[in-house]
This record gives C-alpha cells, sequence and structure tokens, in this order.
C-alpha cells in the first residue's frame, strides 16, 4: 500500500504517537508525507517516509496529484480544526481528490486508528 501522511502543526504530536503505535505495520508499506510531517516520522518514529514539499508549500496538491493518477491508496490527514491555515484550498483540493477517487481518508486519530487496523492488520 502507499500511504500518505499529513498533520498540521498542533496535530504532528498526534500523528507521530499514531505512526509509533502502527509503526510495525506501516514499515512494510510505502510511505509519503508533506516536509515537516514527513521529517518528524522519519526522526520520532523511525518510519521511511519519502518527503514532498511542506503542506502551505504544495505539499498537499503533490500528494492530491499523485492520488488523482492512482498512486496513493490511503490518505491520514490530521486536520487542525481550530486554527485556520494559509492553504485551505490545498487542503479541500486533497480531501475533494479522495473522494472523487474514492481513496480511504482519515481526518482524525479515532478515524486513523479504525483505517490503518483495516488495512493493515
Ligand atoms: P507540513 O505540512 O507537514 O509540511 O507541516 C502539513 C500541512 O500543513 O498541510
Amino acid at each position: 500500500m502507499r500511504i500518505a501522511l499529513i498533520a498540521h502543526d498542533r496535530m504532528k504530536d498526534r500523528m507521530v504517537a499514531l505512526a509509533r503505535e502502527f509503526a510495525p505495520e506501516l514499515r512494510a508499506h510505502t510511505l509519503m508525507g508533506t516536509g515537516t510531517t514527513g521529517g518528524r516520522l522519519v526522526d520520532e518514529a523511525g518510519l521511511a517516509v519519502e518527503r514532498l514539499l511542506s503542506g502551505p508549500l504544495g505539499g498537499d496538491l503533490q500528494i492530491g496529484a499523485r492520488l488523482a493518477v492512482g498512486e496513493v491508496d490511503a490518505v491520514v490527514f490530521l486536520r487542525d480544526p481550530m486554527t485556520p491555515q494559509p492553504h485551505e484550498p490545498d487542503i479541500h483540493a486533497l480531501v475533494r481528490a479522495c473522494d472523487v477517487h474514492d481513496v480511504p481518508c482519515a481526518t482524525n486519530v479515532s478515524g486513523a486508528r479504525l483505517l490503518l487496523r483495516a488495512l493493515l492488520r
């Protein structure tokens, strides 16, 4: 599976915790992430993650473009519901691309746990 991992700044600690929880399973798959999220997953969860651009610089769009051509199988996107983001249109574009192409997308930790359990365990 090719899994994209993205977390807004205030959600990054939760993404790292989630990735640690699922690290043994995630290691068997191809992982990609936005720049800062990916860096933290490499450093703090010991995962091999292809780092794309940071979200506000186009990373969400890169993932969306891959997804649109069938190169992403699942997305964990821990969005911060309480903080306006400068790249809101990109965030919507990525979630919309998941819906258009029927790619599973979890946008909170509980949903991500269910998704990763179903996919990986
Ligand atoms: P980041 O991007 O991982 O580079 O912080 C995530 C985002 O803000 O969409």
